[in-house]
Protein backbone atom coordinates (compact mmCIF):
# COMPACT_ATOMS: atom_id res chain seq x y z
CA UNK A 1 0.00 0.00 0.00
CA UNK A 2 1.10 3.38 -0.93
CA UNK A 3 2.20 5.77 2.06
CA UNK A 4 -0.32 8.59 0.39
CA UNK A 5 -2.77 6.32 0.69
CA UNK A 6 -2.05 5.91 3.72
CA UNK A 7 -1.82 9.31 5.12
CA UNK A 8 -4.55 10.61 3.27
CA UNK A 9 -6.50 7.29 4.93
CA UNK A 10 -5.52 9.19 8.36
CA UNK A 11 -5.76 12.39 7.64
CA UNK A 12 -9.58 11.56 6.73
CA UNK A 13 -10.07 10.11 9.83
CA UNK A 14 -8.59 12.66 12.40
CA UNK A 15 -10.63 15.49 10.43
CA UNK A 16 -13.82 13.44 10.90
CA UNK A 17 -13.36 13.03 14.34
CA UNK A 18 -12.20 16.82 14.84
CA UNK A 19 -15.93 17.70 13.27
CA UNK A 20 -17.74 15.32 15.37
CA UNK A 21 -16.22 17.07 18.07
CA UNK A 22 -16.55 20.86 17.19
CA UNK A 23 -20.07 19.78 15.87
CA UNK A 24 -20.96 18.64 19.14
CA UNK A 25 -19.80 21.62 21.30
CA UNK A 26 -21.66 23.99 18.93
CA UNK A 27 -24.46 22.05 17.86
CA UNK A 28 -25.88 20.61 21.68
CA UNK A 29 -28.97 22.69 22.36
CA UNK A 30 -29.85 23.74 26.03
CA UNK A 31 -32.92 21.49 27.54
CA UNK A 32 -35.80 24.08 28.68
CA UNK A 33 -39.34 22.85 29.74
CA UNK A 34 -42.53 24.10 28.13
CA UNK A 35 -43.04 26.90 30.68
CA UNK A 36 -39.67 28.23 30.02
CA UNK A 37 -39.92 28.10 25.95
CA UNK A 38 -43.67 30.23 26.15
CA UNK A 39 -42.35 32.70 28.75
CA UNK A 40 -39.27 33.62 25.58
CA UNK A 41 -41.60 33.16 22.86
CA UNK A 42 -43.81 35.76 24.70
CA UNK A 43 -40.85 38.00 25.43
CA UNK A 44 -40.25 37.57 21.44
CA UNK A 45 -36.21 35.86 21.89
CA UNK A 46 -37.01 33.29 19.08
CA UNK A 47 -36.58 33.64 15.44
CA UNK A 48 -37.90 30.14 14.45
CA UNK A 49 -38.50 27.03 15.59
CA UNK A 50 -38.24 23.43 14.57
CA UNK A 51 -40.97 20.79 15.28
CA UNK A 52 -40.82 17.04 14.41
CA UNK A 53 -44.51 16.31 15.06
CA UNK A 54 -44.00 12.84 16.03
CA UNK A 55 -42.91 12.79 19.33
CA UNK A 56 -43.57 16.81 19.71
CA UNK A 57 -40.28 17.97 20.37
CA UNK A 58 -38.96 21.31 19.32
CA UNK A 59 -35.77 23.22 18.54
CA UNK A 60 -36.10 26.85 19.44
CA UNK A 61 -33.29 29.16 17.12
CA UNK A 62 -32.46 32.42 19.35
CA UNK A 63 -33.25 35.85 17.55
CA UNK A 64 -29.85 37.38 18.78
CA UNK A 65 -27.55 34.63 18.22
CA UNK A 66 -28.63 31.59 16.08
CA UNK A 67 -26.14 29.14 17.70
CA UNK A 68 -27.97 29.71 20.62
CA UNK A 69 -30.52 26.79 20.14
CA UNK A 70 -32.75 25.53 23.34
CA UNK A 71 -34.71 21.86 23.32
CA UNK A 72 -38.16 21.41 24.14
CA UNK A 73 -41.40 19.42 23.84
CA UNK A 74 -44.86 20.84 23.21
CA UNK A 75 -47.73 19.30 24.83
CA UNK A 76 -49.58 16.83 23.03
CA UNK A 77 -52.62 17.10 21.62
CA UNK A 78 -54.89 18.23 18.31
CA UNK A 79 -53.51 21.81 18.38
CA UNK A 80 -50.57 23.05 16.12
CA UNK A 81 -47.44 24.74 17.51
CA UNK A 82 -48.90 27.81 16.49
CA UNK A 83 -52.22 27.66 17.94
CA UNK A 84 -50.58 26.76 21.22
CA UNK A 85 -48.51 29.42 21.08
CA UNK A 86 -51.43 31.92 19.80
CA UNK A 87 -53.48 30.93 23.35
CA UNK A 88 -50.14 31.52 25.20
CA UNK A 89 -50.29 35.02 24.10
CA UNK A 90 -47.45 35.19 22.30
CA UNK A 91 -48.54 37.82 19.99
CA UNK A 92 -48.19 38.51 16.16
CA UNK A 93 -44.97 41.35 16.22
CA UNK A 94 -43.08 38.33 18.63
CA UNK A 95 -44.58 35.54 16.59
CA UNK A 96 -41.79 33.17 15.87
CA UNK A 97 -40.95 31.25 12.29
CA UNK A 98 -42.43 28.07 12.23
CA UNK A 99 -40.75 25.02 10.42
CA UNK A 100 -42.79 21.90 10.71
CA UNK A 101 -41.01 18.60 10.94
CA UNK A 102 -37.29 19.62 10.58
CA UNK A 103 -36.06 16.27 11.94
CA UNK A 104 -32.98 17.09 14.05
CA UNK A 105 -30.43 17.45 11.30
CA UNK A 106 -27.39 18.38 13.32
CA UNK A 107 -27.44 15.26 15.27
CA UNK A 108 -28.18 13.00 12.19
CA UNK A 109 -25.14 14.22 10.55
CA UNK A 110 -23.45 14.25 13.86
CA UNK A 111 -23.61 10.48 13.41
CA UNK A 112 -23.20 10.08 9.68
CA UNK A 113 -19.53 11.74 10.83
CA UNK A 114 -18.52 8.82 12.66
CA UNK A 115 -19.22 6.59 10.18
CA UNK A 116 -16.92 7.66 8.15
CA UNK A 117 -13.41 6.76 10.06
CA UNK A 118 -15.01 3.05 10.19
CA UNK A 119 -15.21 3.13 6.78
CA UNK A 120 -12.17 4.98 6.09
CA UNK A 121 -9.93 2.34 8.48
CA UNK A 122 -12.32 -0.61 6.42
CA UNK A 123 -10.89 1.17 2.94
CA UNK A 124 -7.10 1.28 4.41
CA UNK A 125 -7.73 -2.80 5.69
CA UNK A 126 -8.99 -2.96 2.07
CA UNK A 127 -5.95 -1.82 0.29
CA UNK A 128 -3.41 -3.06 3.04
CA UNK A 129 -4.53 -6.71 1.95
CA UNK A 130 -4.32 -5.50 -1.60
CA UNK A 131 -1.03 -4.28 -1.99
CA UNK A 132 0.61 -7.78 0.32
CA UNK A 133 -1.58 -10.34 -2.58
CA UNK A 134 -0.07 -8.44 -5.33
CA UNK A 135 3.28 -8.95 -3.95
CA UNK A 136 2.91 -12.45 -3.59
CA UNK A 137 4.20 -11.96 0.18
CA UNK A 138 1.95 -12.78 3.33
CA UNK A 139 0.58 -15.67 1.51
CA UNK A 140 2.95 -17.90 2.12
CA UNK A 141 3.32 -18.74 5.60
CA UNK A 142 2.21 -17.61 9.07
CA UNK A 143 6.36 -17.19 9.78
CA UNK A 144 6.54 -14.93 6.65
CA UNK A 145 6.53 -11.26 7.83
CA UNK A 146 3.81 -9.71 8.63
CA UNK A 147 2.92 -6.63 8.91
CA UNK A 148 5.74 -4.81 7.53
CA UNK A 149 4.25 -3.29 4.41
CA UNK A 150 5.41 -4.86 1.23
CA UNK A 151 8.18 -6.38 2.56
CA UNK A 152 8.50 -8.39 -0.81
CA UNK A 153 8.34 -6.25 -3.32
CA UNK A 154 11.75 -5.10 -4.62
CA UNK A 155 11.56 -1.49 -3.81
CA UNK A 156 10.45 1.43 -6.46
CA UNK A 157 13.67 2.58 -6.97
CA UNK A 158 15.08 -0.79 -7.74
CA UNK A 159 12.47 -1.60 -10.13
CA UNK A 160 11.85 1.42 -12.07
CA UNK A 161 13.22 0.84 -15.31
CA UNK A 162 16.19 3.18 -16.04
CA UNK A 163 16.70 4.29 -19.66
CA UNK A 164 20.34 4.24 -19.51
CA UNK A 165 22.27 6.64 -21.78
CA UNK A 166 25.31 4.59 -21.66
CA UNK A 167 26.56 2.80 -24.87
CA UNK A 168 29.32 0.85 -26.00
CA UNK A 169 31.62 3.52 -26.28
CA UNK A 170 31.68 4.19 -22.69
CA UNK A 171 33.20 0.95 -22.41
CA UNK A 172 36.94 1.05 -23.22
CA UNK A 173 38.85 -2.11 -24.16
CA UNK A 174 37.05 -4.99 -23.43
CA UNK A 175 36.29 -5.33 -27.03
CA UNK A 176 35.78 -9.48 -26.79
CA UNK A 177 33.19 -8.88 -24.54
CA UNK A 178 31.33 -6.13 -26.76
CA UNK A 179 31.73 -8.16 -29.43
CA UNK A 180 29.87 -11.30 -27.07
CA UNK A 181 27.21 -8.81 -25.82
CA UNK A 182 26.25 -6.94 -29.39
CA UNK A 183 24.83 -10.28 -30.02
CA UNK A 184 21.99 -9.70 -27.27
CA UNK A 185 21.43 -6.34 -28.66
CA UNK A 186 20.77 -7.51 -31.66
CA UNK A 187 18.30 -10.25 -30.20
CA UNK A 188 16.52 -7.42 -28.55
CA UNK A 189 16.14 -4.88 -31.33
CA UNK A 190 14.64 -7.20 -33.96
CA UNK A 191 14.19 -10.73 -32.31
CA UNK A 192 12.43 -11.90 -34.96
CA UNK A 193 15.08 -12.14 -37.48
CA UNK A 194 16.28 -15.06 -35.13
CA UNK A 195 12.79 -16.69 -34.30
CA UNK A 196 11.96 -16.80 -37.60
CA UNK A 197 14.56 -18.65 -38.34
CA UNK A 198 13.69 -21.12 -35.34
CA UNK A 199 16.39 -19.63 -33.56
CA UNK A 200 16.23 -19.39 -29.35
CA UNK A 201 16.71 -16.13 -28.04
CA UNK A 202 19.26 -16.28 -24.99
CA UNK A 203 17.52 -16.05 -21.87
CA UNK A 204 20.81 -15.68 -19.49
CA UNK A 205 24.03 -13.99 -19.86
CA UNK A 206 26.90 -14.11 -17.09
CA UNK A 207 29.35 -11.50 -16.80
CA UNK A 208 32.19 -13.19 -15.07
CA UNK A 209 35.02 -10.91 -14.04
CA UNK A 210 36.64 -9.46 -10.64
CA UNK A 211 35.07 -6.31 -9.36
CA UNK A 212 35.43 -2.90 -10.89
CA UNK A 213 35.94 -4.19 -14.04
CA UNK A 214 33.10 -3.17 -15.84
CA UNK A 215 30.59 -5.30 -15.81
CA UNK A 216 27.39 -3.61 -14.40
CA UNK A 217 28.67 -0.75 -16.87
CA UNK A 218 28.57 -3.24 -19.80
CA UNK A 219 24.98 -4.29 -18.98
CA UNK A 220 23.73 -0.72 -19.12
CA UNK A 221 25.59 -0.68 -22.62
CA UNK A 222 23.52 -3.42 -23.74
CA UNK A 223 20.27 -1.91 -22.41
CA UNK A 224 21.25 1.69 -23.97
CA UNK A 225 22.29 -0.13 -26.94
CA UNK A 226 19.37 -1.98 -27.67
CA UNK A 227 17.06 1.20 -26.17
CA UNK A 228 15.45 -1.12 -23.65
CA UNK A 229 14.55 -0.55 -20.08
CA UNK A 230 17.34 -1.98 -17.54
CA UNK A 231 16.15 -3.45 -14.08
CA UNK A 232 18.72 -3.84 -11.69
CA UNK A 233 19.20 -5.99 -8.67
CA UNK A 234 21.99 -7.34 -6.28
CA UNK A 235 21.73 -10.69 -5.85
CA UNK A 236 22.21 -10.18 -2.00
CA UNK A 237 18.63 -8.37 -1.77
CA UNK A 238 17.57 -11.71 -2.87
CA UNK A 239 18.76 -13.52 0.57
CA UNK A 240 16.79 -12.73 3.54
CA UNK A 241 16.45 -14.38 7.10
CA UNK A 242 12.66 -15.34 6.03
CA UNK A 243 11.94 -18.53 3.85
CA UNK A 244 10.11 -17.25 0.84
CA UNK A 245 10.56 -13.76 0.54
CA UNK A 246 13.51 -14.14 -1.84
CA UNK A 247 10.94 -16.26 -4.09
CA UNK A 248 8.38 -13.67 -3.72
CA UNK A 249 10.88 -11.40 -4.94
CA UNK A 250 11.95 -13.03 -7.57
CA UNK A 251 8.31 -13.85 -9.01
CA UNK A 252 7.41 -10.23 -8.88
CA UNK A 253 10.68 -9.08 -10.52
CA UNK A 254 10.35 -11.00 -13.35
CA UNK A 255 6.57 -10.93 -13.98
CA UNK A 256 7.20 -6.94 -14.03
CA UNK A 257 9.77 -7.75 -16.38
CA UNK A 258 7.52 -9.76 -18.28
CA UNK A 259 5.48 -7.09 -18.41
CA UNK A 260 7.74 -4.38 -19.78
CA UNK A 261 9.73 -6.96 -22.39
CA UNK A 262 12.00 -6.38 -24.41
CA UNK A 263 14.18 -5.52 -21.42
CA UNK A 264 17.16 -6.34 -19.33
CA UNK A 265 17.49 -7.93 -15.93
CA UNK A 266 20.81 -7.43 -14.57
CA UNK A 267 21.34 -8.91 -11.26
CA UNK A 268 24.49 -8.22 -9.33
CA UNK A 269 26.73 -10.82 -7.10
CA UNK A 270 24.87 -13.41 -7.94
CA UNK A 271 26.67 -15.67 -6.35
CA UNK A 272 25.16 -14.94 -3.26
CA UNK A 273 22.10 -16.97 -4.45
CA UNK A 274 23.17 -19.05 -7.30
CA UNK A 275 26.17 -21.05 -5.00
CA UNK A 276 26.39 -24.41 -5.71
CA UNK A 277 23.21 -26.08 -3.60
CA UNK A 278 23.55 -28.78 -0.82
CA UNK A 279 26.86 -26.57 0.18
CA UNK A 280 26.06 -25.92 4.04
CA UNK A 281 28.49 -22.88 4.05
CA UNK A 282 27.24 -19.32 4.57
CA UNK A 283 24.25 -20.23 6.52
CA UNK A 284 20.35 -19.49 4.93
CA UNK A 285 21.12 -22.51 2.76
CA UNK A 286 17.20 -23.18 2.93
CA UNK A 287 16.28 -19.54 1.34
CA UNK A 288 18.86 -19.12 -0.91
CA UNK A 289 18.01 -22.58 -2.69
CA UNK A 290 14.30 -21.56 -2.70
CA UNK A 291 15.27 -18.93 -4.22
CA UNK A 292 17.76 -20.15 -6.74
CA UNK A 293 15.01 -22.44 -8.08
CA UNK A 294 12.90 -19.95 -8.49
CA UNK A 295 15.25 -18.02 -10.17
CA UNK A 296 15.52 -21.19 -12.57
CA UNK A 297 11.88 -21.72 -12.63
CA UNK A 298 11.24 -18.28 -13.89
CA UNK A 299 13.97 -18.66 -17.01
CA UNK A 300 12.86 -21.86 -18.02
CA UNK A 301 9.18 -20.57 -17.94
CA UNK A 302 10.08 -17.64 -20.25
CA UNK A 303 8.69 -18.74 -23.71
CA UNK A 304 10.56 -18.01 -27.14
CA UNK A 305 8.64 -14.55 -27.36
CA UNK A 306 9.60 -12.99 -24.42
CA UNK A 307 11.85 -10.97 -25.27
CA UNK A 308 13.51 -10.69 -21.66
CA UNK A 309 17.48 -11.45 -21.13
CA UNK A 310 19.04 -11.46 -17.78
CA UNK A 311 22.49 -10.59 -17.21
CA UNK A 312 23.97 -11.56 -14.15
CA UNK A 313 27.76 -10.63 -12.81
CA UNK A 314 29.94 -12.82 -10.66
CA UNK A 315 33.57 -12.63 -10.16
CA UNK A 316 33.27 -16.31 -8.96
CA UNK A 317 31.59 -18.89 -12.05
CA UNK A 318 33.44 -21.60 -10.24
CA UNK A 319 30.85 -21.39 -7.05
CA UNK A 320 27.51 -21.52 -8.94
CA UNK A 321 25.46 -24.17 -9.16
CA UNK A 322 25.74 -26.44 -12.12
CA UNK A 323 22.17 -26.37 -13.03
CA UNK A 324 22.34 -22.42 -13.08
CA UNK A 325 24.73 -22.53 -15.68
CA UNK A 326 22.83 -25.16 -18.12
CA UNK A 327 21.94 -24.91 -21.43
CA UNK A 328 18.89 -22.31 -21.83
CA UNK A 329 19.50 -20.66 -18.50
CA UNK A 330 22.86 -18.94 -18.12
CA UNK A 331 24.81 -20.89 -20.94
CA UNK A 332 26.67 -17.61 -22.00
CA UNK A 333 29.63 -16.72 -20.40
CA UNK A 334 31.06 -13.47 -21.25
CA UNK A 335 34.70 -12.50 -19.40
CA UNK A 336 35.72 -9.65 -18.26
CA UNK A 337 38.92 -9.38 -17.00
CA UNK A 338 41.26 -6.54 -15.72
CA UNK A 339 42.13 -3.93 -18.70
CA UNK A 340 45.91 -4.90 -20.04
CA UNK A 341 47.85 -2.13 -21.45
CA UNK A 342 45.89 -1.19 -24.35
CA UNK A 343 42.89 -1.64 -22.44
CA UNK A 344 43.57 0.46 -19.57
CA UNK A 345 45.00 3.41 -21.63
CA UNK A 346 41.18 3.57 -23.66
CA UNK A 347 39.85 3.67 -20.40
CA UNK A 348 41.74 6.49 -18.77
CA UNK A 349 41.28 7.89 -22.15
CA UNK A 350 37.51 7.95 -21.80
CA UNK A 351 37.63 9.19 -18.46
CA UNK A 352 39.58 11.73 -19.13
CA UNK A 353 37.06 13.09 -22.35
CA UNK A 354 35.35 15.61 -19.56
CA UNK A 355 38.42 16.85 -17.78
CA UNK A 356 41.15 19.47 -18.94
CA UNK A 357 44.31 17.47 -19.61
CA UNK A 358 48.20 19.93 -19.49
CA UNK A 359 49.00 19.56 -23.31
CA UNK A 360 52.26 17.33 -22.43
CA UNK A 361 50.39 15.01 -20.77
CA UNK A 362 50.51 11.36 -22.51
CA UNK A 363 47.90 9.30 -20.89
CA UNK A 364 49.34 5.99 -22.34
CA UNK A 365 52.79 6.52 -19.82
CA UNK A 366 49.93 6.42 -16.62
CA UNK A 367 48.45 3.11 -18.32
CA UNK A 368 52.11 1.44 -18.41
CA UNK A 369 52.63 2.70 -14.62
CA UNK A 370 49.36 0.91 -13.75
CA UNK A 371 49.22 -2.93 -14.38
CA UNK A 372 46.54 -5.06 -12.55
CA UNK A 373 44.62 -1.71 -12.02
CA UNK A 374 40.79 -2.45 -12.84
CA UNK A 375 38.54 -0.18 -14.63
CA UNK A 376 37.12 1.66 -11.86
CA UNK A 377 40.86 1.93 -10.03
CA UNK A 378 41.25 4.18 -12.95
CA UNK A 379 37.94 5.96 -13.06
CA UNK A 380 39.16 6.41 -9.75
CA UNK A 381 42.25 7.64 -10.67
CA UNK A 382 41.22 10.02 -13.32
CA UNK A 383 38.92 11.46 -10.33
CA UNK A 384 41.57 11.82 -7.75
CA UNK A 385 43.69 13.36 -10.57
CA UNK A 386 41.10 15.74 -10.98
CA UNK A 387 40.61 16.68 -7.11
CA UNK A 388 44.13 17.52 -6.45
CA UNK A 389 44.44 19.79 -9.62
CA UNK A 390 41.49 21.74 -7.94
CA UNK A 391 42.54 22.27 -4.82
CA UNK A 392 46.05 23.32 -6.52
CA UNK A 393 43.83 25.93 -7.56
CA UNK A 394 45.11 24.69 -11.04
CA UNK A 395 43.27 24.86 -14.34
CA UNK A 396 43.88 21.95 -15.66
CA UNK A 397 44.91 18.12 -14.74
CA UNK A 398 48.90 17.54 -14.69
CA UNK A 399 51.25 14.60 -14.64
CA UNK A 400 52.47 14.85 -11.24
CA UNK A 401 48.57 14.97 -10.20
CA UNK A 402 48.03 11.95 -12.49
CA UNK A 403 51.53 10.17 -10.33
CA UNK A 404 50.13 11.28 -7.21
CA UNK A 405 46.63 10.06 -8.04
CA UNK A 406 48.42 6.43 -8.71
CA UNK A 407 49.92 6.43 -5.12
CA UNK A 408 46.74 7.27 -3.90
CA UNK A 409 44.81 4.31 -5.75
CA UNK A 410 47.42 1.96 -4.36
CA UNK A 411 47.89 3.25 -1.04
CA UNK A 412 45.02 5.67 0.13
CA UNK A 413 45.83 9.32 0.89
CA UNK A 414 48.71 10.61 2.55
CA UNK A 415 48.88 10.38 6.06
CA UNK A 416 50.33 13.80 6.97
CA UNK A 417 49.11 13.72 10.53
CA UNK A 418 50.67 10.67 11.60
CA UNK A 419 53.68 11.64 13.77
CA UNK A 420 56.93 9.73 12.38
CA UNK A 421 60.13 9.74 14.45
CA UNK A 422 63.52 10.60 12.54
CA UNK A 423 64.56 6.98 13.12
CA UNK A 424 61.51 5.54 11.77
CA UNK A 425 62.23 7.25 8.58
CA UNK A 426 65.50 5.97 8.48
CA UNK A 427 64.25 2.28 8.91
CA UNK A 428 61.74 3.10 6.41
CA UNK A 429 64.20 4.95 4.03
CA UNK A 430 66.81 1.80 4.13
CA UNK A 431 64.02 -0.61 3.84
CA UNK A 432 62.65 0.63 0.33
CA UNK A 433 66.31 1.57 -1.01
CA UNK A 434 66.66 -2.33 -0.36
CA UNK A 435 63.74 -2.75 -2.01
CA UNK A 436 65.16 -0.74 -5.05
CA UNK A 437 68.85 -2.36 -5.00
CA UNK A 438 67.12 -5.69 -5.30
CA UNK A 439 65.32 -4.88 -8.27
CA UNK A 440 68.10 -3.15 -10.16
CA UNK A 441 70.25 -6.53 -9.83
CA UNK A 442 68.07 -9.18 -10.71
CA UNK A 443 67.35 -9.82 -13.98
CA UNK A 444 63.38 -10.09 -14.35
CA UNK A 445 62.14 -7.06 -12.01
CA UNK A 446 61.09 -4.05 -13.77
CA UNK A 447 62.84 -0.89 -13.76
CA UNK A 448 62.19 0.95 -10.22
CA UNK A 449 59.47 3.89 -10.87
CA UNK A 450 59.20 5.61 -7.59
CA UNK A 451 60.42 5.07 -4.05
CA UNK A 452 58.18 6.87 -1.40
CA UNK A 453 58.53 6.95 2.52
CA UNK A 454 55.44 8.76 2.71
CA UNK A 455 53.22 7.48 4.71
CA UNK A 456 50.40 6.28 3.16
CA UNK A 457 47.30 4.09 4.23
CA UNK A 458 48.95 1.19 6.50
CA UNK A 459 51.85 2.09 4.79
CA UNK A 460 54.91 3.57 6.19
CA UNK A 461 56.71 3.56 2.50
CA UNK A 462 56.49 1.67 -0.94
CA UNK A 463 58.62 1.24 -4.02
CA UNK A 464 56.81 0.77 -7.16
CA UNK A 465 58.24 -0.72 -10.12
CA UNK A 466 56.61 -0.55 -13.86
CA UNK A 467 55.39 -3.12 -15.81
CA UNK A 468 57.41 -3.72 -19.10
CA UNK A 469 54.57 -5.81 -20.12
CA UNK A 470 51.18 -7.57 -19.15
CA UNK A 471 51.85 -10.83 -17.96
CA UNK A 472 49.60 -13.68 -17.81
CA UNK A 473 52.88 -16.46 -17.77
CA UNK A 474 55.15 -16.41 -15.13
CA UNK A 475 58.48 -18.22 -14.92
CA UNK A 476 60.00 -19.58 -12.27
CA UNK A 477 63.13 -17.31 -12.41
CA UNK A 478 60.98 -13.98 -13.00
CA UNK A 479 58.56 -15.17 -9.80
CA UNK A 480 62.24 -16.06 -8.11
CA UNK A 481 63.27 -12.82 -8.47
CA UNK A 482 60.31 -11.07 -7.55
CA UNK A 483 60.56 -12.92 -4.46
CA UNK A 484 63.71 -11.70 -3.65
CA UNK A 485 62.38 -7.96 -4.82
CA UNK A 486 59.50 -8.46 -2.07
CA UNK A 487 61.84 -9.54 0.78
CA UNK A 488 65.21 -6.86 -0.62
CA UNK A 489 63.85 -4.36 2.58
CA UNK A 490 63.51 -7.19 5.14
CA UNK A 491 67.36 -7.92 4.15
CA UNK A 492 68.40 -4.55 3.87
CA UNK A 493 66.86 -3.75 7.70
CA UNK A 494 69.09 -6.77 8.92
CA UNK A 495 71.96 -5.24 7.35
CA UNK A 496 71.77 -2.25 8.89
CA UNK A 497 70.55 -2.39 12.24
CA UNK A 498 70.84 -6.14 13.10
CA UNK A 499 67.38 -7.11 13.58
CA UNK A 500 64.37 -6.39 11.88
CA UNK A 501 61.16 -4.28 12.55
CA UNK A 502 57.21 -5.08 11.77
CA UNK A 503 57.74 -3.31 8.81
CA UNK A 504 58.33 -6.01 6.37
CA UNK A 505 55.15 -8.27 7.32
CA UNK A 506 53.38 -7.17 4.32
CA UNK A 507 56.45 -8.41 2.40
CA UNK A 508 56.50 -11.61 3.63
CA UNK A 509 52.88 -12.43 3.50
CA UNK A 510 53.40 -11.56 -0.79
CA UNK A 511 56.60 -14.17 -0.32
CA UNK A 512 54.16 -16.73 1.07
CA UNK A 513 51.69 -16.32 -0.87
CA UNK A 514 53.75 -16.29 -4.14
CA UNK A 515 55.76 -19.26 -2.48
CA UNK A 516 52.69 -21.15 -2.01
CA UNK A 517 50.92 -20.91 -5.24
CA UNK A 518 54.49 -22.14 -6.70
CA UNK A 519 54.08 -25.64 -4.91
P1 LIG B 1 31.72 -4.19 -11.83
O1 LIG B 1 30.27 -4.25 -12.05
O2 LIG B 1 32.50 -5.11 -12.72
O3 LIG B 1 32.16 -4.32 -10.40
P2 LIG B 1 31.37 -1.49 -12.68
O4 LIG B 1 30.74 -1.70 -13.99
O5 LIG B 1 30.49 -1.13 -11.55
O6 LIG B 1 32.23 -2.75 -12.26
O7 LIG B 1 32.51 -0.41 -12.86
C1 LIG B 1 32.68 0.65 -11.97
C2 LIG B 1 33.13 1.87 -12.71
O8 LIG B 1 34.42 1.69 -13.26
C3 LIG B 1 32.25 2.22 -13.87
O9 LIG B 1 31.18 3.01 -13.49
C4 LIG B 1 33.20 2.96 -14.79
O10 LIG B 1 33.28 4.32 -14.43
C5 LIG B 1 34.54 2.34 -14.51
N1 LIG B 1 34.88 1.34 -15.52
C6 LIG B 1 35.08 0.02 -15.31
N2 LIG B 1 35.43 -0.61 -16.45
C7 LIG B 1 35.42 0.33 -17.41
C8 LIG B 1 35.70 0.31 -18.82
N3 LIG B 1 36.03 -0.82 -19.47
N4 LIG B 1 35.59 1.46 -19.51
C9 LIG B 1 35.27 2.61 -18.87
N5 LIG B 1 35.01 2.69 -17.57
C10 LIG B 1 35.09 1.58 -16.83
Amino acid sequence: MSKKILIGGIAIIVLSLALYLVSGATAQPTRINWGEAVKKAQNGEFATIETNSNNHSIILVSKSDSSVRFASVYPAGKAKLDEILDKAGVTQDKFPQIENDVSNSPDRWRGMLLFVPIITMFALLFFYMRSRRESGGGLRTGRGPSGAMGFTRNSGKLIVPQRVGVTFQDVAGADEAKQELEEIVEFLKQPERFTKLGARIPKGVLLVGPPGTGKTLLAKAVAGEANVPFISISGSEFVEIYVGVGAARVRDLFERAKKMAPCIIFIDEVDAVGRKRGSRAGGGTEEREQTLNQILVEMDGFDSQTNVIVLAATNRADVLDPAFLRPGRFDRQVMVDNPDYMGRSQILKVHARSKPLDSGVDLERIAKQTPGFSGADLANLMNEAAILSARRNKTSIGLSELEEAIDRVVAGPERKSRIISEREKVITAYHEVGHALVAKLVKNVDPVQKISIVARGRMGGYTRVGAGDDRTLWTRSQLEDFMAFALGGHAAEELMFGEVTTGPSNDIERVTSIARSMV
